[in-house]
Parts: C-alpha cells; sequence; structure tokens
C-alpha cells in the first residue's frame, strides 16, 4: 500500500473540506476569502465562486465587525488558535437552524475555532476558521435548564397548595433565626391548626376538604408582606414566619387571618364550608438555642389555644 500524497492526498483533503458537516473558510491577511466549504455556501446560500477572492465584511456586511477584526489580528500576533463559544456570542454567520423553531432561537448556534496557518517564516500567512453548528446542545442545554428550575420549583412546593412546603419553611426560619440573632432584630412565627377539619372531610368527603387547604391557603397568601413566608406545614396545619415582626405585630396579623377564615364562605359542590382556625404565636428571644425551639413554643400555644376552646390567637 503507498503512502497517500501530492495529488491524490489533495483530493482526499478536498472531499474531506467539502463534505464535512461543518463550515470551514480560510481568509489572509487582509481578511479575503480563499475557501468557502459547501456547508458555507448551504447555509448562507452564497455559493464559493460568489464569496471567494471577497472581503469578508464586504460579503457579510452583517459580522461583528469590530469584533471579528481583533480576534483575527490577536490570532496572527499571537499565533494560537484562538476559540469562541456559542455561551459568549450565540453565532458568527446568521445562518437559519433547521431544527424545530423554538421561541427565542431564531438562527444557528455556532461555536467557532480560529486556527493559525503559517508561512515558512512562522508568520501567519491565513486563518482558517471552523463553524461548529452547536444549535442542538443549546437545544437541549436550555430544556435541561428547564426541567432543573421546575425540579427546583417542585422540591420547595406544597403540591396542594402552591405554598411552601415543611422542608423550605425550616431552611428560611432557619436563616431567618441566624439573622435574628445576629442583628438583633425581632422575628415570630405563626403555626396554626383548622379547628375541627376531620368533620369537614367526613360530613363533605375528602375532595371538599382539599379545597378548603385550598382556599385557607389563598387567604393566608393575600395576607403576606414582602418577606413573611407562608408553607403548609402539616395535613391541616399551616405556618408564617414573619420576619422583623415582634409578638405584638404578630398577634395583630394573626387575628386579621383568623376573622378572615372565620368570614369565608367556601363553596363545594352547592354546599358552603366555613371553617375555623387556631393559631400559636411566638417570637423570637434569645435564649433559644435554635429555631426548632420557636416551632415548639409556637406548637405549645397553639395547643393551649385548642385546649381553651380553639378558634383563638394564643402567644
Ligand atoms: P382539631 O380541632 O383538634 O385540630 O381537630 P381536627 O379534626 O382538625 O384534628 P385531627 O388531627 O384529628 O384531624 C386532621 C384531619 O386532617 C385528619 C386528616 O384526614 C385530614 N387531612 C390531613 N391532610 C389532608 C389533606 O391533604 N386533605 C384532606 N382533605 N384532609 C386532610
Ligand atoms: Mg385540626
Ligand atoms: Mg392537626
Amino acid at each position: 500500500m503507498s503512502d497517500l500524497s501530492g495529488n491524490a492526498l489533495l483530493k482526499v483533503l478536498e472531499t474531506i473540506l467539502q463534505e464535512l458537516n461543518v463550515g470551514i473558510l480560510l481568509v489572509d491577511r487582509d481578511r479575503k476569502v480563499l475557501r468557502w466549504n459547501q456547508f458555507m455556501a448551504v447555509h448562507s446560500g452564497r455559493p464559493e465562486a460568489e464569496v471567494k477572492g471577497k472581503d469578508l465584511f464586504d460579503a457579510f456586511p452583517e459580522l461583528p465587525q469590530a469584533w471579528l477584526d481583533k480576534k483575527l489580528r490577536s490570532v496572527h500576533i499571537l499565533k494560537n488558535p484562538a476559540f469562541t463559544s456559542w455561551q459568549q456570542r450565540p453565532y458568527l454567520f446568521r445562518f437559519r437552524h433547521n431544527r424545530p423553531l423554538t421561541s427565542d432561537m431564531d438562527h444557528m448556534r455556532q461555536d467557532c475555532t480560529f486556527i493559525p496557518i503559517k508561512d515558512d517564516n512562522d508568520e501567519v500567512e491565513y486563518v482558517c476558521i471552523v463553524v461548529n453548528d452547536v444549535t442542538e446542545n443549546c437545544i437541549f442545554q436550555g430544556q435541561l435548564q428547564q426541567a432543573l428550575k421546575q425540579v427546583q420549583a417542585m422540591s420547595v412546593t406544597d403540591a396542594l397548595t402552591g405554598l411552601y412546603n415543611r422542608r423550605h419553611l425550616e431552611t428560611v426560619l432557619g436563616q431567618e433565626f441566624k439573622r435574628a440573632r445576629r442583628h438583633k432584630r425581632p422575628l415570630s412565627v405563626l403555626l396554626f391548626d383548622i379547628d375541627f377539619f376531620k368533620k369537614v372531610n367526613d360530613t363533605y368527603g375528602h375532595r371538599a376538604g382539599d379545597t378548603v387547604l385550598q382556599s385557607v391557603a389563598r387567604l393566608c397568601q393575600e395576607m403576606l408582606r414582602e418577606h413573611d413566608v407562608c408553607a403548609r406545614y402539616g395535613g391541616e396545619e399551616f405556618c408564617l414566619v414573619l420576619p422583623d415582626t415582634d409578638l405584638e405585630g404578630a398577634c395583630v396579623v394573626a387575628e386579621r387571618l383568623r376573622k378572615s377564615v372565620k368570614q369565608e364562605r367556601i363553596e363545594v359542590d352547592g354546599n358552603e364550608i366555613s371553617v375555623t382556625i387556631t393559631i400559636g404565636v411566638c417570637d423570637y428571644d434569645d435564649t433559644m438555642p435554635h429555631h426548632e425551639a420557636m416551632l415548639d413554643s409556637a406548637d405549645e400555644a397553639l395547643y393551649e389555644g385548642k385546649e381553651q376552646g380553639r378558634d383563638r390567637v394564643i402567644s
């Protein structure tokens, strides 16, 4: 078997250059286009004969001239390959892509490599620009980020009510507890439970019970200020964390919430359901060792409220 050389080698290289599913163009020191492969011709709609010998920026006025000029100059000076990814610059050549249209991506995403080609004096004579179509990667990355966002939202959300879940509430309370301690700021917690909720389920059914939970959650949410956090703590127990709020302020919020729940008429399948809640309130004091102590204290107050006859606020 003979080694490939001369014309035979050139023919092989030419075929590869044309058939590669990658854009390849060659420019000289004056940005004149010397080669323009099939990929570039197909995607630009401009055959090599039309582009060859032309100044790259005359042929493609929409190119980011200042940026590309700087890039090419740096390859000439440093004599090293340079790379640019679609994350830094979505594309160099504005080509349409042939993937199904997504709302925010109308052009082919490209990674580009700038390869210096040197003469016998080790000076860069040409730069070969390699254009890779990375649209698919970009779409997948977008979908992945979207999915991660959804998973992240789901991991902190209670599915029935859309409120935060207990895990997230504990995280937030842990952070607020530290902040209250460090900056000597007030902090309060409300823990409340729907009174005789079992009876709602028994009388109207579990699905009606679910609707009641959703309505109570909505009332709770409507009461929140910007930094307050409300969560479904358990079955029919809810918890509110009120940063920068002292015990007196928290009791005002609790009383307002108690009244608003009591006044609400919840319609389910032609039935009007009303419920009451009992709320335990507690505020931060610096003898508390950790945030769980606040939850324990609010829970004790809540228990006390149940003992005293329900439908009340206890601190
Ligand atoms: P109390 O005033 O002492 O709180 O009485 P209660 O009946 O509310 O208390 P109990 O803890 O006995 O009952 C709570 C009920 O909440 C029991 C359970 O079936 C119901 N529950 C818990 N989670 C859900 C839910 O997601 N949907 C519905 N519909 N019911 C739930
Ligand atoms: Mg209950
Ligand atoms: Mg309960």
